[in-house]
């Protein structure tokens, strides 16, 4: 939907709306029950403003048999001061449950930190006890290929109920939505009132209170660590929210990566809700989602309309009780499908949102500009300049809004029924009428293991495969028997549609909320085909179970087992699984026992084939047997490895530690505080990872600022036992500073490898460590997260071993620009020439002017800031002390081994780009030899949200060749051909 369109949506919503029955909103207080009177004393007494109130949250009943948050926690939710633990807030789930036919609690999954996620389903005492009974009916709706449209008329109209299911604490600083569950839980099963009886009886209302379990605990715990420091001394920021990544937990909706994501996912997949409402805080005082557009182009448009109505009831029913500030369409886009809530998307479900003032949990004055609080065709009702906020205003706005919305699905129960089955049918009829018939994913292909991995997620998010009977042809595409279908006529073909399609987004839309690009198979390097063909949909296939399995094993016989390498992932696996046994990497293409091999196999001289038959059949891999291939080789010396992290922001590196933790690569894992302090790092380490942290070079470096005289340890303790977690310090202030940088610097130049990517790769070049590099500035670039061709440039290169052809799909977001020498020693542009100062080359991109259509990001312009002024006196005083330890200055000759095409247009994949000329030709992966080491740099993204498992293996290949990186290096003195050293 353009932006042209949106008052006349709006128009529409609101007639909608308005012919509905709505009676006068004064009739949904009547109720004889009487109220706990502490309760709704405190209600009133932590309230900071009067206007943020409604009738359905000025009081709470009494009840004689289930006890309120009050009487189980010991205060009301919307106590100033105080936060709740997840395993709190569950036991009072569980004790509501217990003590009411009315509710029932069951455990979803456990978090990656092994806590439990639970959910709540609260109705009539009858529904309740026929759960499976609706259970069953939902699915009956979403198949219409099984279900006749007599029986979907019968439980649309008299049957079925929807399920609304609301989530909330996936985002930990966002404390609210976890605390205001609790008091609606209990609401919803003790009011007697009409307009509660309404939604028992006409909805199965879900909730899970807590998502982000981990995260939730550390919150709490960090709140009440900081509660007891004394006034002016640092405060602990949320190190880490959940065991990997932070706010990404809501990124995570199409990599699924994390356990709250999959458990969500299999959930929706048992029961099918009909709704999904995730709880957030970032915006003033209750924003209910819509968005600006432009829209997934993917979604039903019923899905569109959908979110409209529901929003615009929400905004008209508490603009009608007079509560400022509750509005929507004017945040986010609805572009990009990584949410959580997506999950609805995906299998034509309603997936929505609230962004409320935060819960605090302290009281406050809050003043927001002009830009809150101006009167919008979106927001007639805007917030105020300045108002007494606290946590009760939070829990009675969201708790209103939410009441309204249930109340809104119960009314109108059989219409948000029918529109989910018409939304399976459509999808269905769409799979038959096309363009697109079915997707095929062929098995014997190159990276397979790979492709079946694919084909296990799609499995996993619902996604019906099948694999061809027999060699078919259609629409022009060879299928071969045993190749992956996914037919375009079943209801969930709407995830393979968002996940297939090429992504255009227009500059001319509003600036995008997050990726704009994410092509399933490009981002995962496999190959994949639409066929446009109906006669597809009547070849006989198998529908394929969970788990698929990659045919592996050994072919042929042999002392010498070799094994291509196809950069499937799970040989990273294999080579640490294996991590004694000798394994060599081949330096050319070469033939052995009948097959074609690329550089990069691995050839291992003597094993014990039986397990290494057992291996590779367990990883999907292939190798073949025969004797020693006359082929240059060198050793694939397993590394042992060093891992640093910022305390400033762990998300980025979270990434990464799942592609290494779900590869099996081990590491020592440390602060930077701690990189000057672990003494000799090359004594310790062969390879350090230093992956994004976000910011400048200088604030990389610097860290967390020294502020205050008290230290401020991350720490596991007995009052505080969820700190510490991954890593624990003293004192996580200091950052790695001169003496760190200087130490890294060291490390390279006495033979080890460093590996760095994006806001990383831009430490070493903005401090002349790795001559012939240079950050460049380009303020009118814009590649907000896209899918862009790569180039080789350098094949003979150990980085580039095991890719096919010339090109590679990558992801790249303008975490930096890189420009190299070449790799044949081009004299070094960067440190020290006459006026052109590193720092020139560093200056923040998003602080610069720009002539783009988006205004910079404020929240990246302000992490990336680095300091105005003396940053000439900062860069001599680092060289000079530099020099004091050894630390070399000389020339050197990068290698650049995979770049942006030199075409401008030929750059973007798939998302969008502005201002290609920046990039045009500069480099996306760089080997910048320092002394006797490497520093290995990454422009692009290669370990993306659990996305880009194509790029996975370019710092595996890193890993894996980190002392043999040389090899295949074209010398500009040397006469002898590329590639021609021996062993
Ligand atoms: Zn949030």
């Amino acid at each position: 939907m353009s932006r042209m369109n949106q008052p006349a949506a709006r128009l529409a919503a609101l007639l909608l709306v308005a012919t509905a029955l709505m009676p006068a909103s004064t009739i949904w207080a009547q109720s004889t029950q009487p109220n706990d009177t502490a309760y709704t004393r405190l209600i009133k007494e932590y309230l900071q403003d009067p206007r943020i109130s409604t009738e359905l949250v000025d009081h709470l009943p009494a009840s004689a048999t289930v006890p309120t948050p009050l009487k189980f926690n010991g205060r009301i939710v919307g106590a100033p001061g105080e936060l709740t633990y997840a395993h709190q807030i569950h036991a009072y789930m569980r004790t509501i449950a217990d003590a009411s036919p009315r509710a029932k609690v069951w455990s979803i999954g456990k978090s990656m930190e092994g806590r439990d996620m639970i959910v709540m389903a609260i109705a009539d005492e009858q529904t309740i006890q026929n759960l499976d009974t609706y259970k069953g009916m939902l699915h009956e709706l979403t198949d219409p290929r099984v279900t006749s449209g007599a029986r979907a008329q019968e439980i649309i109209e008299k049957l079925g109920k929807p399920i609304y299911w609301v989530t909330s604490g996936m985002h930990s600083p966002e404390t609210g939505g976890p605390e205001m569950l609790q008091e609606l839980a209990y609401r919803l099963v003790v009011e007697e009132t009409p307009f509660i009886q309404d939604i028992r009886k006409n909805l199965i209302v879900f909730i899970t209170p807590v998502i982000e379990v981990d995260g939730r605990e550390k919150e709490v715990d960090t709140y009440y660590f900081n509660k007891g420091r004394p006034e002016g001394e640092s405060r602990l920021p949320l190190v880490y929210w959940g065991k990997y990544v932070a706010h990404d937990d809501n990124r995570d909706g199409m990599g699924q990566f994390l356990n709250l994501t999959k458990n969500v996912t299999k959930t929706w997949l048992e029961w099918t809700p009909t709704i999904m409402h995730d709880l957030h805080e970032a915006q003033s005082y209750l924003y209910a989602s819509t968005g600006t557009g432009p829209y997934n182009e993917s979604f039903d448009p019923i899905t569109i309309d959908e979110w409209w109505v529901m929003a615009e009831n929400e905004v008209i029913e508490m603009t009608k009780r007079g509560v400022p500030g509750v509005w929507t369409y004017g945040f986010y886009d609805g572009w990009t499908p990584n949410y959580m809530f997506t999950i609805a998307h995906a299998h034509n479900g309603i997936g929505r949102f609230y962004e409320v003032a935060s819960y605090g949990p302290d009281n406050r004055t809050m003043r927001v500009g002009a830009t809150t609080t101006s009167r919008e065709w979106f927001r007639p009702n805007p917030p105020l300049p300045t108002i007494e906020w606290g946590p009760r205003n939070n829990t009675n706005i969201q708790e209103s809004a939410l009441l309204f919305s249930l109340k809104y699905t119960a009314d109108r129960k059989s219409w948000f029924l029918e529109n989910y089955w018409l939304k399976n049918k459509r999808q269905v009829q769409m799979g038959k009428d096309g363009p697109v018939n079915a997707w095929v994913i062929p098995a014997d292909q190159r990276r397979k293991a790979d492709a079946v991995d694919a084909v296990n997620e799609l499995l996993r998010q619902g996604l019906e495969v099948n694999r061809a009977n027999g060699d078919f042809t259609a629409g022009g595409i060879q299928v071969h028997k045993g190749d992956f279908i996914a037919r375009a006529d079943q209801p969930f073909r709407i995830l393979a549609d968002i996940y297939f399609g090429l992504q255009q987004f227009s500059l001319a839309n509003p600036r995008p909320y997050d990726d704009t690009g994410w092509t399933f198979q490009l981002m995962r390097n496999i190959d994949l085909k639409e066929i446009k063909d109906t006669t597809v949909l009547r070849q006989a296939m198998t529908p394929v179970t969970y788990p698929a399995k990659a045919p592996g094993g050994i072919t042929g016989n042999g002392a010498v087992i070799v094994v291509d390498n196809t950069t499937d992932n799970n040989l990273m696996a294999f080579r640490m699984r294996n991590a004694k046994m000798r394994m060599l990497a081949a330096e050319k293409d070469f033939e052995m026992a009948g097959h074609q091999f690329r550089a990069g196999a691995f050839i291992i001289p003597q094993g014990n084939r039986s397990a290494i038959q057992a291996g590779l059949a367990d990883l999907g891999l292939s190798a073949w047997a025969g004797s020693m291939p006359d082929v240059p080789t060198h050793d694939l010396d397993v590394p042992r490895i060093g891992y640093i992290h910022s305390w400033q922001r762990t998300q980025d590196e979270g990434w990464v530690r799942a592609a290494m933790d779900s590869y099996g690569v081990p590491y020592t894992y440390f602060g930077d505080n701690m990189v000057a302090k672990q003494g000799d790092l090359r004594k310790k380490y062969d390879v350090i990872l230093l992956p994004q942290m976000g910011g400048s070079a200088q604030s990389q470096v610097n860290g967390m600022a020294m502020t205050g005289k008290l230290p401020l340890p991350y720490k596991k303790t007995d009052q505080f036992p969820n700190l510490g977690a991954n890593d624990q310090s003293d004192d996580i202030r200091g950052g790695m500073g001169f003496d760190g940088l200087v130490a890294l610097a060291k490390f390279v130049q006495d033979g080890g490898t460093l590996i760095v990517e994006g806001s990383t790769s831009n430490i070493f070049p903005s401090y002349g460590l790795t001559p012939g590099v240079s950050v460049d500035d380009a303020p009118n670039l814009i590649a907000p997260g896209s899918i862009h061709r790569g180039v080789f440039v350098d094949k003979a290169s150990p980085l580039a071993y095991g890719y096919d052809g010339d090109e590679l799909p990558v992801y790249y977001k303008g975490d930096v620009v890189l420009t190299a020498g070449g790799g044949l020693g081009r004299a070094f542009r960067g440190f020290g020439g006459g006026g052109n100062s590193p720092w020139q080359n560093t200056t923040p991109m998003a602080t610069k002017p720009r002539l783009s259509p988006w205004e910079p990001d404020s929240a990246q312009a302000a992490g990336r800031g680095g300091r105005g002024g003396g940053q000439a006196e900062e860069m001599a005083q680092f060289r000079q002390m530099a020099r004091r330890f050894g630390v070399s200055f000389d020339e050197g000759s990068p290698r650049v081994v995979l770049k942006f095409p030199d075409n401008p247009q030929q750059i973007l994949l798939s998302g969008t780009l502005d201002g290609a000329d920046a990039i045009t030709g500069k480099a996306q992966l760089v080997d910048a030899p320092v002394g006797n080491g490497h520093v290995v740099m990454f422009a692009i993204r290669p370990y993306w949200r659990w996305q880009t498992q194509g790029t996975f293996f370019l710092g595996f290949n890193a890993i894996l060749n980190w002392n043999d990186l040389d090899v295949g290096k074209a010398h500009p003195a040397a006469t002898e051909p590329e590639g021609g050293r021996g062993r």
